[in-house]
């Protein structure tokens, strides 16, 4: 057993390392868990990022990511590139289990574990990241000007990101499984109304093409099983987000789509002294800056609390 430290940070997206950032310029020398083979959080598997204020040029997703992480760093923030597997965050002092079975102590804990897109699961679907293959409408719409793109998916993301990316794109053609929307009825009627956006209906992604950019799609009918070409150069998947929250069911509360509740505006969650910020928290937001934005809330709410019991 660990002697006890101030703060634990589970995660290291911009989240995870804004959070380290002030506990370690506050003096409270975090300890970081960055994750075992994801450490820098989502935007490590994304190529240009321009929308993450103070670069002008944008910057490369990786690049962004190894600076947050030095500037933690240079102010004391301890990493350790490894996965937390258990916790224990009821009590006083929280304890937080690594891989190899190291349990560590603090007084407050800050989670910022992020969420997992859901994927296709379809070969390229990786490789093409980047490349023409997006789950981020926000962040990547722009890249899209005058071009054809689809998106896949049938609830209100869909038709919000598809909406958005009308403003650019010269058409945008919806991929739902099935023939009729789960999405809510303002959003849909917005969809329809929108003379850019087409329907695949019953029609679910096949395969998709190119080689290093994206160029295609194979779509099959759902019912007929009959396939079709579809020739796009953006793919907008917007089929759900699964929040790492597995760790700590049971003990922090959680919404209906399992993210962790807070209790807004703080960073607060039901347990005192563990606070929660980034997209493990948000289903609105999800940008970089906004998960920074709270990852400092997080950091700021962790020093009062502690200040507190001193
Ligand atoms: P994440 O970045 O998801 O980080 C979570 C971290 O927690 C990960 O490192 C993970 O390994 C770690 N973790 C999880 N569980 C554990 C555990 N048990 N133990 C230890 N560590 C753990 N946003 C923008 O603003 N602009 C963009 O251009 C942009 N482009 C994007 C492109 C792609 C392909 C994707 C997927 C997202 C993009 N986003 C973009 C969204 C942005 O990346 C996220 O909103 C942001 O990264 C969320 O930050 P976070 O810190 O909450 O979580």
């Amino acid at each position: 057993m660990s002697d006890v430290r101030n703060v634990i940070i589970i995660g290291s997206g911009p989240a995870g390392y804004t959070a380290a950032l002030y506990t370690a310029r506050a003096s409270l020398k975090p300890l970081v868990f960055e994750g075992a083979v994801t450490a820098g959080g989502a935007l490590m598997n994304t190529t240009d990022v321009e929308n993450f204020p103070g670069f002008q040029d944008g910057i490369m997703g990786p690049e962004l990511m190894d600076n947050m992480r030095a500037q933690s760093e240079r102010f004391g923030a301890e990493l350790v590139p490894d996965d937390v597997v258990a916790v224990d965050l009821t009590g006083d002092i929280k304890t937080v289990t690594d891989t190899a079975g190291t349990v560590h102590q603090a007084k407050a804990v800050i989670v910022t574990t992020g969420s997992q897109h859901r994927k296709l699961g379809l070969p390229n679907e990786d490789a093409l990241s980047g490349r023409g293959v997006s789950w981020c409408a926000t962040c990547d719409g722009f890249f899209f000007k005058d071009q054809d793109i689809a998106v896949v998916g049938g609830g209100d993301t869909a038709m919000e990101e598809a909406t958005f990316l009308s403003r650019f794109a010269k058409s945008v053609t919806i991929v739902h499984r099935r023939d009729s929307l789960r999405a809510s009825k303002a959003m849909q009627d917005r969809a329809f109304a929108d003379p850019k956006i087409k329907f695949a209906w019953d029609s679910e992604v096949a395969a998709i093409h190119g080689d290093p950019k994206l160029t295609g799609l194979t779509l099959r009918n759902t019912k007929t099983g009959e396939t079709s070409e579809l020739a796009v150069t953006g793919l907008f998947i917007a089929v759900g987000h699964d929040p790492r929250t597995e760790l700590f069911k049971g003990q922090l509360d959680l919404d209906d789509e399992g993210y962790l509740k807070v209790e807004a505006p703080s960073t607060r969650t039901n347990l005192t002294g563990v606070f929660a910020a980034g997209d493990v928290v948000d289903h609105t937001y999800r940008q970089a800056i906004t998960a920074a934005g709270t990852g400092c809330s997080a950091a700021l709410d962790a020093e009062r609390y502690l200040a507190a019991l001193a």
